[in-house]
Formats: structure tokens, C-alpha cells, sequence
């Protein structure tokens, strides 16, 4: 289930402030989109316990006479699209303005919930200049400041209870996968040589966008949902949006599903772009398995060491290089089965609960041989530990005496050694240390 708020509004309302605000503290998961203009436009936020995403739809540095083309037409509509809530920001110093309106004009025309949200209310006297904002229609509104933070926590406890609930996602309990790679590294075609390798497929469109395009996909034992994204892309003519629009449909498919096969162009190798979406799937906790596509388009294979071509992408990758990684043709077919296969054991692993006991068993005896490092005369003692329930990805706490004083070249360790031995290879898994 995926939870995406956009920050939609003009230029200038304090959209990317407001952005920062919400994702600061954890880190924005995008640097530097190649070709979107904006820096970042994409992180995580997470308010009482609810985890969620933020796209910031400003990156387009339009010009005032620019506004009223299509373009910003474009990029309202994608966000709304890809979108969970929205959130309209507008300025309180300067009013409603014309532009104001024509924004206020296409989001009326969405079924997605639209926080109308008065920006730069700095303080208390600076509410009552806001009232002018009603005359937009959109009914009630909440003021905030994205610079010093007033009152952004009672928007951001209304936003939660907003989010569409799991019994209104798609229907069913299958498993999703998805396709994510750069542009032209063979998405469509994989998902291509899956449909017509299967005469029994059913395509249908789930949900109420044209966009969510769902393959129900049954062979072999095998039965799954696919999300296909590729073929979309295609239709858009303005490049700086294709960027952006692939981008925004990468993250939500993602978000969507439970496992994520990441395709690279065995011509390239990885390059930051793949570390950019292999960082994005890890943050949101899912399953992965890395495929390095076009291996047909590479000579001489009988003289490459395939654990020596394996190990240079683990260096890349690292610290989360515990992943399984392929070799293989969309286009001729080869071992493209086989990666679903792979996915099937990924998403079979993230799902593994294991009981409180065995974990015990196992960390308990870890710690005894190989202790966290004294520090300041203390050893830190880890007592206790279990499985976080009803989460779909594994997650633990770790109950310690003082968790500060276990530091990160520990905490990988025991990461690394629980995967090794509760094998969660494709999995990101979590440790949480808590003070007991
Ligand atoms: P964007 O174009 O919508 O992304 O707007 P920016 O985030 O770049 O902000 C535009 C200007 O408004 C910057 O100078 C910000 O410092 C300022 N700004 C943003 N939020 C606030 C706020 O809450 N209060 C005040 N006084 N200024 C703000
Ligand atoms: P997408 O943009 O990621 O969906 O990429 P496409 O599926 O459209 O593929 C881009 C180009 O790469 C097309 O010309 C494909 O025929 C080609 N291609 C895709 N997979 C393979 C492969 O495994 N081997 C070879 N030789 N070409 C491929």
C-alpha cells in the first residue's frame, strides 16, 4: 500500500521549505534526479507512527507568463495521479492570486483528498490574514509555517487519518511485483516476454486511473500481480516531464509492491541512477532482486568469471549487497523465469516470522561469544529481542541496557549475521535497540 502526499502550489508559496521540513530528519531518499530540475524530489516523512512519502512538485522553474500553459496543467495532474492526498499550498502574504485559482480550478476536479494549506502564518496575529482564502471554495483550511514549524503538527495529524485505508487498496492477497530500471533497460520488454510466454494471462486495469495497469500472471504454480509501467511513459511528448513522470511512477510502483526486480543495462554496469532506485526500494522496506539485463549483447561470455562480474556490483552496492543478482535476456528469454522464481523466494523470506524463541536462541548465544565493545568502561548488554508482528517486511527490537552505546560497526554485524543465518537474502531487514 503505498502513502504519497504531493505538495502541490505556484512558485514561491514555500513548497521545497515545507518539503525539507517534512523529509529533513530523514534524509531525502533522491539526490539529484538526472534531468529533474529540482534537486529532490522525493522523501520520506513519518508523523505519530505513520510512515509515509512526500513528492514536491516544484520542479519546474516557471516564469510568471509561463504559468498558464500547459505545463503546469501537466505536472498538477501527474501529481495528482501518482498521489495519495495532496496538499495546495498557498501564501499568505501575498493573497489569492490568479494563479492560485487556475490550481484551485484542476484540483476541484479530483476525488483525492486536497489539504487546502495557508503557508508563512509565521504566528498567532499573522491568522487572521488567511480568512481570504476561503473565497477558493475549497472549504476549511489549516495555516502553517514551513520556516519555524507553527502549526504544522495539527495538519499533519488530520493528513494521517487520510490515507486510503488497506480494505480499499485492490482487492486480494497476491503478490506484487514490479519492474524498475532507467529508461531503456528493458522493462517493457520483460514484462513483454512474460505475456507472450502465457496465453492464460488476464490483463486488467485495477483501480480508477488509466495508469495502475495490473498483469494478473498464473503459470507454473506460479500466481502474481505485475505492475506495468513502462509502456506509459512512452506516450508523454515533453522530456523534462518524462523525467519526472517516470520518476513519480518508479516510486509508486514501488511503494506498491513487495518485490522489486531492479534492472540494469549489462552494458553500463550500475551507475548512480540504479543506486538512486535500489536506495529507494530498500527505504521503503522491499523485497529486491537485481537483474543485469542484455547479457545476450555481451561477447566473449566464456571468458568472464561470472562471481568476479557479481562481486564488482556488490562493491557498488554496498552496505545492502546482500541481494541475489542475475544475468539475463528479456529479449531472448533467458532466465527470466528463473528471476521470478528468485522473486517468489524473496518475497517468501520477507514474510518468514520467526518465533521469539529461536530468535533468542540464536542472538543470545551471538552476544555471549561476540560482545558489543565496552565503552566508557561498560559493556553494553543486549537481554532480549523479538520479531516486530504484523509488519511485511522483518523488523526487530533489540532490548539493551543502553543502546546508544552500541554503535553502528556492531549493530551491521548483527545485521550481517542474521541474515546470514535466517538467510534474508533480497531483504532489508531492521534492528531497533530499545532501552530496557
Ligand atoms: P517554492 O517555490 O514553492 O518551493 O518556495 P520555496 O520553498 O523556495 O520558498 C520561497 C520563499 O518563501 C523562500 O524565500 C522561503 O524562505 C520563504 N518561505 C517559505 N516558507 C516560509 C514561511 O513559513 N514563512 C516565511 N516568512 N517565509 C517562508
Ligand atoms: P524500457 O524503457 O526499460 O521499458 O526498455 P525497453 O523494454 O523499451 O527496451 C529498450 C531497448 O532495449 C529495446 O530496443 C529492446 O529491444 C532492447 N532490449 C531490452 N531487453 C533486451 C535484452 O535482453 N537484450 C537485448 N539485446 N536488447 C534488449
Amino acid at each position: 500500500m503505498s502513502k504519497i502526499v504531493a505538495i502541490v502550489g505556484r512558485p514561491n508559496v514555500g513548497k521545497s521549505t515545507f518539503f525539507n521540513r517534512l523529509t529533513e530528519s530523514n534524509h531525502s531518499i533522491v539526490d539529484s534526479v538526472s534531468g529533474v530540475t529540482r534537486d529532490r524530489i522525493y522523501g520520506k516523512s513519518h508523523w505519530n507512527g505513520v510512515d509515509f512519502s512526500v513528492i514536491d512538485t516544484g520542479g519546474y522553474n516557471l516564469k510568471v507568463d509561463e504559468l498558464f500553459n500547459e505545463e503546469i496543467n501537466n505536472q498538477v495532474n501527474l501529481a495528482i495521479n501518482e498521489s495519495d492526498l495532496i496538499i495546495f499550498l498557498v501564501d499568505v502574504k501575498s493573497g489569492v492570486t490568479p494563479q492560485d485559482e487556475y490550481f484551485c480550478d484542476i484540483l476541484r476536479k479530483t476525488r483525492k483528498k486536497v489539504f487546502l494549506v495557508v503557508n508563512k502564518v509565521d504566528n498567532n496575529q499573522m491568522i487572521k490574514n488567511s480568512y481570504d482564502f476561503y473565497s477558493l471554495g475549497l472549504g476549511d483550511y489549516f495555516y502553517i509555517s514551513a520556516n519555524n514549524g507553527f502549526g504544522t503538527g495539527d495538519l499533519l495529524d488530520e493528513l494521517i487519518k487520510h490515507f486510503p485505508d488497506a480494505i480499499e487498496e485492490e482487492e486480494n492477497d497476491k503478490v506484487v511485483f514490479s519492474i524498475a530500471g532507467r529508461p531503456n533497460v528493458g522493462k517493457s520488454t520483460f514484462i513483454n516476454t512474460l505475456i507472450e510466454d502465457n496465453r492464460t494471462i488476464v490483463t486488467d486495469i485495477a483501480g480508477t486511473t488509466r495508469d495502475s495497469i495490473y498483469i494478473n500472471y498464473k503459470k507454473f504454480g506460479y500466481d502474481f500481480k505485475l505492475i506495468d509501467t513502462a509502456g506509459l511513459r512512452k506516450k508523454n511528448k515533453v522530456s523534462e516531464d518524462l523525467e519526472f513522470y517516470s520518476t513519480l511512477r518508479t516510486i509508486k510502483s514501488i511503494e506498491k509492491s513487495d518485490v522489486v526486480f531492479l534492472l540494469i543495462d549489462a552494458q553500463n554496469g550500475v551507475e548512480s541512477q540504479d543506486l538512486n532506485i535500489l536506495n529507494i526500494i530498500i527505504n521503503n522496506n522491499k523485497g529486491v532482486v537485481i537483474l543485469i539485463n542484455k547479457w545476450d549483447l555481451i561477447d566473449n561470455k566464456q571468458e568472464i568469471n561470472i562471481n568476479l562480474e557479481k562481486q564488482k556490483i556488490v562493491d557498488k552496492i554496498q552496505p545492502f549487497s546482500d541481494v541475489t543478482i542475475m544475468f539475463i535476456s528479456a529479449l531472448k528469454r533467458q532466465r527470466v523465469l528463473k528471476a521470478i522464481d528468485e522473486g517468489l523466494s524473496v518475497y517468501k523470506r520477507k514474510n518468514n516470522n520467526i518465533s521469539t524463541s529461536k530468535l533468542n536462541d540464536f542472538i543470545l548465544k551471538l552476544v555471549s561469544d561476540y560482545p558489543p565493545p565496552i565503552v566508557r568502561q561498560n559493556r553494553p548488554k543486549i537481554k532480549y529481542c523479538t520479531q516486530i508482528k504484523n509488519l511485511d517486511y522483518p523488523s526487530f527490537i533489540l532490548f539493551c541496557n543502553s543502546p546508544k552505546n552500541i554503535k553502528d560497526p556492531y549493530k551491521r554485524f548483527l545485521e550481517n549475521k542474521i541474515r546470514e543465518h535466517f538467510n534474508y537474502t533480497g531483504v532489508p531487514i531492521k534492528l531497533n535497540f530499545r532501552q530496557k
